[in-house]
């Protein structure tokens, strides 16, 4: 049977965290059947302001962006809101970059701004969605040079 978004990841830079927590509260009611996995800062403040519960990881520029995707490759997470600043250079953009990347690599769908974020919690398959699985089975079966003995 397929099973919709259960399992959230919810980031927001600094300069953004504002308009998340809004957003949240907005779908307060939609989310609080779903477990939230959150950034450090992101994480404590969604509980603050909305009284959700969250799994909080580390804070984004301490390595909570790469716990996230690594979350995402073990097939823990349904759906990826991150508002991240277009405007600001970050320590950590690496981490930005390779959280994109994993989430865009294992068909994760992904909501940068608010109205994405909104397209996504109202669609019928936030409900109700089977996501494909990417098979990346020719990738880990290719030929590669074993090293010579
Ligand atoms: P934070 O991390 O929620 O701990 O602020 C977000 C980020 O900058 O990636």
């Amino acid at each position: 049977m397929s099973e919709g978004i259960r399992r959230v990841a919810l980031v927001a830079h600094d300069n953004k965290k504002s308009e998340l927590i809004d957003w949240v509260s907005r779908h307060r009611k939609l989310l609080t059947d779903c477990h939230l996995l959150t950034t450090g800062t992101t994480g404590k403040l969604v509980t603050d302001v909305t009284g959700l519960a969250v799994e909080r990881l580390q804070s984004g520029p301490l390595g909570g962006d790469q716990q996230i995707g690594a979350r995402i490759a073990e097939g823990q997470v349904d759906l990826l809101i991150f508002f991240w600043d277009p405007l600001e250079p970050m320590s950590h953009d690496p981490d930005i970059k390779a959280l994109l990347r994993v989430a865009t690599l294992w068909n994760i769908p992904i909501a940068c701004n608010e109205s994405s974020a909104d397209f996504i919690v109202s669609s019928p398959c936030f409900r109700q969605y089977e996501r494909r699985k990417p098979d990346f089975s020719a990738y880990q079966n290719r030929a590669v040079a074993s090293p010579s003995a």
